[in-house]
């Protein structure tokens, strides 16, 4: 275990989660800001840094998108288009590196969760694993030996096409891109604009929480045959509720129908798809593990 500090920031849409130190066990300060605007969160987000920044040997950050991760491109580290207010087209890398003058590496905050969860969480012991998140949005990270894939671009894995039973669920899909993608029928918004009501005050024994599970099955299968993680982690609100983990499990069984010969997916599944180790702070610590790992 190394004596050296690091920062960790998870920015979201609506709080910025900050953290000092160098992995679970050892969290020198840890503290919240809400998402206003980029001077009045990022300055208090440097406010609390200060009094370690002669410690700190670096800082990792995550952060909601659109969120630019080109090291080539000329708006790297940069918010792009997102329609939050304020935050359109903000230089957040830079703006962090101009107060607190130490190396700062960024990625997408759903890659950075999967860091974390990685790295000291419920897939440390998988060289390849997947991390998804299913709230607001959906997004998700596949982490290879410690480091997030990507190609051509980052992963979109919320937009993938699934399944859609229109006799089922008639409803048309909420992604303003594609309409009924996976995140426009799955996502929370999606909850809301098809039942009236947020998927939190929606009874467990509704009937559309199994279709919700049949969408988010449809998803990992399509991930588990084309990518075949060694492990997926699923955070995000949607999950939250205690019955969701089992029938996805069983949903995705039934459809995978015994097809791929493997001890785990046909008897250990309860192991197999697994909610994050880390709790909440998959993103905060997977930012400190971003910047550990970097070779900064
Ligand atoms: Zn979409």
């Amino acid at each position: 275990m190394t004596d050296k500090l690091y920062g960790g920031i998870e920015g979201g849409g609506t709080k910025f989660n900050c953290i000092v130190g160098n992995g679970p066990d050892n969290i020198v300060a840890e503290a919240r800001f809400p998402t206003t605007t980029p001077a009045e969160t990022l300055g208090q987000v440097c406010d609390f840094f200060a009094p370690y920044m002669s410690q700190i040997q670096g800082i990792g950050l995550g952060s909601f998108g659109p969120f630019d991760v080109d090291p080539s491109s000329p708006t790297y580290g940069y918010i792009t288009t997102t329609p939050k207010p304020h935050w359109g087209n903000t230089h957040i890398l830079g703006m962090l590196h101009e107060k607190l003058r130490v190396p700062i590496v960024a990625d997408m905050d759903v890659v950075v969760a999967g860091l974390g969860e990685a790295k000291w969480g419920a897939s440390k012991n998988n060289s390849h694993s997947l991390y998804l998140t299913i709230g607001t949005g959906i997004g998700g990270g596949y982490i290879v030996d410690g480091r997030p894939l990507r190609g051509l671009t980052s992963l979109e894995m919320g937009h993938i096409r699934i399944p859609h039973d229109r006799e089922l669920d008639s409803f048309q899909g909420a992604c303003p891109y594609h309409g009924d993608c996976f995140e426009g029928l799955a996502a929370g918004p999606s909850v809301e604009a098809r039942l009236g009501q947020r998927g939190e005050t929606l009874p467990d024994d509704h009937p559309f929480w199994d279709v919700e599970a049949g969408y988010i099955s449809s998803a990992l299968v399509n991930y588990i045959l084309s990518l075949a993680p060694q492990k997926i982690v699923i955070g995000g609100g949607v999950m939250q509720k205690d019955f969701m983990f089992p029938t996805v499990r069983k949903k995705v069984q039934e459809l995978l129908n015994n097809y791929i010969n493997n001890e785990i997916l046909l008897n250990k599944i309860d192991e197999y798809i697994v909610p994050p180790g880390l709790g909440g702070r998959s993103g905060m610590l997977g930012a400190i593990a971003l910047i550990m790992d970097s070779g900064e």
